[in-house]
């Protein structure tokens, strides 16, 4: 079910919570939202539509929605700066980001994976992961 986009600073700025497998409806949902926004959105995260739980989705590099539940960032290289621009904000704004990182998350059927992403992909999973530690960029 696609969802309203969360624009309220106060509640985004909330660190999210640990996702469990009682959380699925709200990864399918968010998957729904961010195909229904997908001409000017390359990711989302869960506090967007609402729910404070550590859940995020973004288009792969093969340009397949790829779901993550609760990511962690083990490993960053290569700080830049970058200006970036969100659903739930106005315009666009700069901040640091790393060229590379490797990320622990589980899957959509909640296996443990370890994988490491670069270039934009990479900005993408730190703006998202940024969101579920209650960071606006
Ligand atoms: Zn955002």
């Amino acid at each position: 079910m696609v969802r309203d986009i969360t624009k309220d600073p106060i509640f985004l700025s909330q660190p999210s919570k640990p996702a469990t497998e009682a959380d699925r409806p709200v990864a399918r949902d968010l998957l729904d939202t961010l195909a229904a926004h997908r001409d000017r959105c390359a990711g989302m995260a869960a506090n967007m539509i609402g729910e404070l739980k550590r859940i995020i989705v973004f288009e792969g590099e093969d340009g397949d929605p790829v779901l993550m539940y609760n990511p962690e960032i083990l490993k960053k290289s290569e700080p830049y700066r970058a200006a970036e621009g969100c659903l739930s904000l106005q315009g666009l704004r700069q901040g640091e980001r790393w060229k590379t990182i490797k990320v622990r998350f589980q899957d959509g059927a909640f296996k443990t994976r370890i994988k490491t992403y670069t270039g934009f992909t990479a900005q993408v999973i730190q703006h998202e992961i940024d969101h579920c530690n209650g960071v606006l960029i």
